[in-house]
C-alpha cells in the first residue's frame, strides 16, 4: 500500500443523483478545534455543555470541523456553492491556525471538474472559510465563472461599517479577494432564482446577510444551508445556544430556528458546510429540540 493510500482515512468526494441534476459534495479539507464550550454556549456552564456531548457519544474537548463545499452539474451547467480554504493559510499568517489547506481544485479534478469548467460560483457569505478559494496569488481561480453574492452580504463587507473587532481580518480579506470580482458577480435578496429551481432564502445571522439556498428538482428539494448550523450537536439540539463565530447572536439564533423548523416540517434533504462529511442529512424535531440525522443510503439508490 502506498503511503498516500495509508493516509486517506476517510472519503472526500461523495456524489449522488438528485433528480435532474448530479450533486457532488467535496471535503476540502478539516481542522481538528479545541472546546466546543465556550465555542458553543458560552452563556451556559460547562457542564451542561460536557453533559450534552457526552449524551452525544463525542468529546467536548476536541472536535472535527470541516470544510464541504457543494457542486451542482445541472447538464447544462456547474454551479459551485462555496470555495474551501484555497491558499488562506499559506498566504495568510493569522489564519494559519484556524484552516486547512483548500484542496477542492485538486479533488474537483478526481472528481473529473476543472476549476475552467465552472460556469456559476455562489458565495453564501463572505468568512474565509468560503471565500478563500476563490482566487491565488491575486488571480481568479475559476476562470470562466460569474459569481453571485448575497446583495446586503457584499454590501456590509465593501462598507466595512459596523465590522466588529473579530472580523477586522476577514473585511481586508474580503476587500482583496472578494471585492474584484464585483464586475463578474450578481447581487441577490432572498427569494430570486440564480438558476433555474435554485431559490436564495435569508439567512441572516451567522453572517449580516448570508443565504441559504433551495434546490429543487422533479419533485426532489435539498437547502444548502450553509453556516446556519456550524455543528451537528451542539448547533442543531441546542439552537439556542450562542455560537462565538456568529456576528449578530439574537439574529443567528433566530434563523437557526426557523430554518431549522422549515427543514424538519418539509423533510428537506440538508448539505451543511460544516456537517460530517458528506455533509448531507436530515432534521427531525424531537419534542423541544431537533437532531441531524446523517444520510445512509438513501442517496446512492
Ligand atoms: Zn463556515
Amino acid at each position: 500500500m502506498s503511503a498516500t493510500a495509508k493516509s486517506e482515512m476517510q472519503p472526500a468526494i461523495y456524489r449522488f443523483t438528485f433528480g435532474n441534476l448530479e450533486i457532488i459534495n467535496i471535503l476540502d479539507g478539516k481542522v481538528i478545534r479545541k472546546g466546543l464550550h465556550p465555542a458553543f454556549g458560552s452563556e451556559r456552564s460547562a457542564d451542561e455543555a460536557r453533559d450534552l456531548c457526552c449524551a452525544n457519544h463525542i468529546d467536548s474537548d476536541r472536535y472535527e470541523h470541516p470544510f464541504i463545499p457543494t457542486l451542482i452539474d445541472t447538464g447544462k451547467q456547474l454551479i459551485l456553492f462555496d470555495t474551501g480554504n484555497g491558499a488562506l493559510r499559506r498566504e495568510y499568517e493569522p489564519l494559519r491556525d484556524r484552516l486547512s489547506d483548500g484542496r477542492l481544485v485538486e479533488r474537483l479534478a478526481q472528481a473529473g471538474y476543472q476549476p475552467a469548467d465552472v460556469d456559476i460560483v455562489v458565495v453564501t457569505h463572505g468568512h474565509p472559510d468560503h471565500i478563500g478559494g476563490l482566487m491565488e496569488g491575486g488571480q481568479p481561480i475559476f476562470t470562466n465563472a460569474r459569481y453571485v453574492f448575497g446583495a446586503g452580504e457584499f454590501d456590509f463587507w465593501k462598507r466595512g461599517e459596523k465590522v466588529r473587532e473579530a472580523r477586522k481580518f476577514n473585511r481586508e480579506l474580503f476587500v482583496k479577494i472578494a471585492l474584484p470580482l464585483a464586475n463578474r458577480s450578481s447581487f441577490v435578496e432572498p427569494g430570486i432564482d440564480v438558476a433555474p429551481g435554485i431559490r436564495a432564502i435569508d439567512a441572516a445571522g451567522h453572517s449580516p446577510g448570508m443565504l441559504a439556498y433551495h434546490v429543487e428538482s422533479e419533485g426532489k428539494r435539498l437547502l444548502i444551508w450553509a453556516d446556519t448550523c456550524v455543528h451537528y450537536v451542539m448547533a442543531v439540539q441546542r439552537p439556542d445556544w450562542h455560537h462565538d463565530v456568529d456576528d449578530d447572536k439574537d439574529q443567528a439564533v433566530a434563523t437557526r430556528r426557523r430554518i431549522l423548523s422549515m427543514a424538519a416540517t418539509e423533510k428537506l434533504l440538508v448539505a451543511g458546510y460544516h456537517m460530517p462529511f458528506p455533509g448531507l442529512g436530515f432534521v427531525e424535531q424531537s419534542s423541544h429540540a431537533y437532531r441531524w440525522m446523517p444520510v445512509s443510503y438513501q442517496l446512492n439508490l
